[in-house]
């Protein structure tokens, strides 16, 4: 790769734009090119805060910073990883949802791999044409199910790269390693067919057989360019979703973030509740408002923790139940799929969530039902009546949906909630006494996922990483953040409690014999030396 001359400032990697010195424009050939100053990266990080503040909304500022990527990726991060709790907001969830729905009018410049189903045979020769060649990390999406936004066709593209922006920017894995992929299979978003600037197949969605050979063909090619990546799926449907991670999870370095980060987040947040209310976790009994994806997925990792604790695992799950649209699933219903079955346990039917709860007598209610406001006074009041420290997690996304807002949850148990929802509320003040609510949000456990599949080059990422990384999410709560409700931890630090859980997760990939490499003397030193860090390269002729 041609790093001199004007290369050396149309590449992200090793452009520094004003802060190059005087000694490097002369060595590479680009005096003339730039104004005089030689800049400073911290001069550099301000003048693109001055940039942002300039500009009216998010959207704007996404696509700013996209450019930004583009042209000088070290200080893309530096600016990310300046506040990162700040920015995440801005590179993923909620504006990357608008980035996706835009991406057909606004497409600027390519960053990724296309990948359409029309090039069957030939995936692996188009994939070897990216420039590095030692990929670790590609976050891949058919972008068929984004965020609650459905069907995005070729702009779901817009995901991988923004969730891949946070691996670096909250766990330190070096970009150089990552790679967004999105494979075309065709849209059936009739709005986006009849788009005329719509740049993806304009064709309905491939399904079935020719499907499954397209990513069977894809996951062979990854495997064979690049030995030591792991794959992380991401917003597919559940029909494809769910058969993919079945398929390919016990075999390969893989996983799904919808399902298995989802379920990490929730039982960090219950970890962390156990350590307010001082309880065990086979103790507990939960009830779901909601049978779908989320429901299952978390169900069947509160089991799996919960066997690790030493009880069977159909003892595990038979302390979860599942209530949706219909009801409470019991063995009698005849309406149940496959993936519900495992948690529909013999009982008389009960039609009524509260009903539900007075029967059950579950310790923790967990909304994943995408309707808001099911969790109302009178489950809220049978909840606190039950438990002295009732566990309340409104899951469903966006805030809108929300099975309650914080200050219900508080307001009707009296303040003894233990509460963490799906999309973020603010303080609030029940008797004097200010209650900070958490949000579940995954960036607490995939960026540091990924940094420990990385530092250990692990051969398969099996559930009970996810437990591991629950655990080290709730370990490093602060007595102080308990005591006011909080049960995750701060994001303004994620990028150090990122590096922490990574180092938990590596420890359980090394007992399980699961590293490609030899055990180091000091993991968590080994995961903080290869994080990265967003500094010039001192060799932009030749970088690392
Ligand atoms: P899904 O469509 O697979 O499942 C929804 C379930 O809710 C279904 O079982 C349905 O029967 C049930 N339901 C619908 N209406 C109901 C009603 N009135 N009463 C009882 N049950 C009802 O969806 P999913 O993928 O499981 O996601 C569910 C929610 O969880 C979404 O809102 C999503 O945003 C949220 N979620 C949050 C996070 C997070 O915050 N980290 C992660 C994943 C999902």
């Amino acid at each position: 790769m041609d790093t001199t001359g004007i290369a050396a400032l149309r590449n992200p990697r090793t452009n520094k734009g004003s802060a190059f010195s005087g000694a490097e424009r002369r060595a590479l050939g680009i005096e003339g090119f730039l104004p005089t100053v030689e800049d400073s990266l911290e001069v550099q990080i301000g003048r693109v805060h001055v940039q942002l503040d300039a500009l009216a909304g998010d959207f704007q500022k996404y696509q700013f910073l996209s450019d930004l990527q583009i042209r000088n990726e070290t200080l893309f991060y530096a600016v990310l990883m300046s506040d990162p709790a700040a920015f995440m907001p801005l590179v993923y969830t909620p504006t990357v949802g608008e980035a996706c729905q835009q991406f057909n009018r606004f497409f600027r410049a390519t960053r990724g791999m296309y990948l359409p189903i029309t090039a069957r045979g030939r995936v692996k020769e188009i994939l070897s044409h990216w420039p590095e060649k030692d990929i670790r990390f590609i976050v891949v999406t058919d972008g068929e199910r984004i965020l609650g936004l459905g069907d995005q066709g070729i702009g779901g593209m817009g995901i991988p790269i923004g969730k891949l922006a946070l691996y670096t920017a909250c766990a330190g894995v070096p970009p150089q390693f990552t790679l967004p992929v999105m494979l075309d299979v065709g849209t059936n978003n009739q709005e986006l067919l009849d788009d005329p600037l719509y740049l993806g197949l304009r064709q309905n969605r491939v399904r079935g057989d020719e499907y499954d050979a397209f990513i069977d063909e894809y996951v062979r090619a990854v495997q064979e360019l690049f030995p030591k990546c792991c794959i992380q799926w991401e917003d597919f449907a559940n029909f494809h979703a769910v058969p993919i991670l079945e398929r390919y999870g016990g075999k390969i370095c893989t996983y799904n973030d919808d399902i298995q980060g989802t379920a990490a987040v929730a039982l960090a947040g219950i970890f962390g509740a156990l350590r307010i209310s001082k309880q065990q976790l086979t103790d507990q009994r939960f009830l779901f408002l909601g049978g779908g994806a989320a429901a299952t997925g978390i169900a069947e990792l509160i089991s799996e923790a919960m066997a690790l604790e030493g009880i069977p695992i159909a003892d595990g799950r038979a302390r979860n139940w599942l209530f949706d649209v219909n009801g409470l699933l019991v063995s009698s219903r005849g309406d149940l799929a496959d993936f519900q079955k495992p948690f529909a346990h013999d009982h008389p039917p009960v039609a009524s969530f509260v009903e539900a709860i007075r029967a059950l007598r579950p310790t923790g209610i967990i909304g994943v039902s995408t309707v808001p406001k099911l969790f109302n006074q009178p489950v809220i009041a049978a909840m606190a009546g039950i438990n002295a420290s009732p566990i309340i997690f409104p899951y469903s996304n966006p805030t809108s949906r929300s099975e309650c807002t914080a200050e219900e949850a508080y307001k009707w148990s009296d303040g003894r909630a233990i509460f963490a929802s799906g999309s973020p509320f603010g303080p609030v003040e029940i008797d004097g006494k200010k209650i900070v609510p958490g949000q579940g949000n995954n960036v607490y456990i995939f960026p540091a996922m990924g940094m420990a599949v990385l530092a250990t080059q692990a051969s398969r990422v099996p559930q009970e990483l996810f437990i591991a990384a629950a655990k080290a999410v709730a370990a490093q709560v602060s007595d102080a953040d308990l005591a006011s409700g909080l049960i995750y931890p701060p994001q303004s630090h994620i990028l150090e409690a990122s590096l922490e859980t990574a180092t938990k997760i590596a420890e359980v990939i090394f007992e399980r014999g699961l590293a490609g490499i030899p055990r180091p003397d000091d993991i968590g030193a080994h995961v903080r030396s290869l994080a990265y860090k967003p500094a010039y390269p001192a060799n932009p002729a030749n970088p690392a």
